[in-house]
């Protein structure tokens, strides 16, 4: 059982706050009980820097270094649920940035590749992930836009940076089945979009929404 604390280090407050916090997600259109049990469970302000402590369980992106951003916790709950995710799945996620996405994938699939591109991110998100016990997450520091083939196919990706078009590496890293969902589209405006691998080189796809990410950066996303 996790118990939360406060900055000051006092049990209790945060665990009510998250509760909340909850609550308003599932207010927000948020159904599947599994993805809301792992909004519970997991305290996004030990992923959020110490100064912004305060703003964890608010509806809101928050600055995390690097000019990145942890993104609003209805956009990851929306992206989660989106993934159908039912416990041994493994995911495949580009952009660990905080590592909070990663921490909330691990409670309810098998286990999770994160690939981040800045390095003092993905040390950051290791140790938060490391503090909080969390074991079937590996942290790996690259160019997400070509996957991570030694450890593919993957059931589930999730790219949480906007980029021009979906990475062909990681359509083809794709188990058949499987669902990827990511924004892609211009700069500052996207497509969230779902797709699956319907079959052998097969691909469907559906629009879940509009939305603004940071840039997918790399060999197939956007230049530095
Ligand atoms: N899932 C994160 C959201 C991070 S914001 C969280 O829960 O906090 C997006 C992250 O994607 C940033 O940290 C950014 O550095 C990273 N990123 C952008 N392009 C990338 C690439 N090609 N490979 C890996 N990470 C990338």
């Amino acid at each position: 059982m996790e118990i939360s604390t406060d900055a000051s280090g006092a049990p209790g407050n945060y665990t009510i706050v998250r509760r909340r916090f909850v609550e308003r997600l599932r207010r927000a259109g948020i159904r599947d009980a599994r993805t809301l049990d792992a909004f519970e469970a997991v305290p996004r302000h030990r992923f959020v820097p110490e100064a912004l402590r305060d703003q964890s369980y608010l509806e809101t992106p928050l600055l995390i270094g690097d000019g990145q951003t942890i993104s609003a916790p209805g956009v990851v709950a929306a992206m989660t649920q989106a993934l159908a995710l039912r416990g041994d799945e493994s995911v495949l996620e580009i952009g660990t940035g905080s590592g909070y996405q990663a921490a909330i994938l691990s409670r309810l699939a098998g286990s999770v590749v994160s690939v981040e591109r800045i390095p003092r991110l993905a040390a950051r998100a290791r140790s938060a992930l490391d503090a909080l016990g969390v074991s079937n997450v590996i942290v790996f520091l690259g160019d997400g836009t070509q996957g991570r083939a030694d450890q593919a196919p993957y059931d589930r990706v999730v790219v949480t940076a906007g980029g021009p078009e979906i990475p062909k590496p990681l359509l083809e890293q794709l188990a058949v089945g499987g669902f990827l969902v990511g924004p892609f589209g211009e700069r500052d405006n996207q497509h969230l979009v779902r797709v699956q691998r319907a079959d052998e080189g097969k691909y469907t796809r559906e629009v879940l929404g509009r939305c603004n990410f940071v840039d997918l950066i790399g060999r197939n996303g956007w230049a530095a």
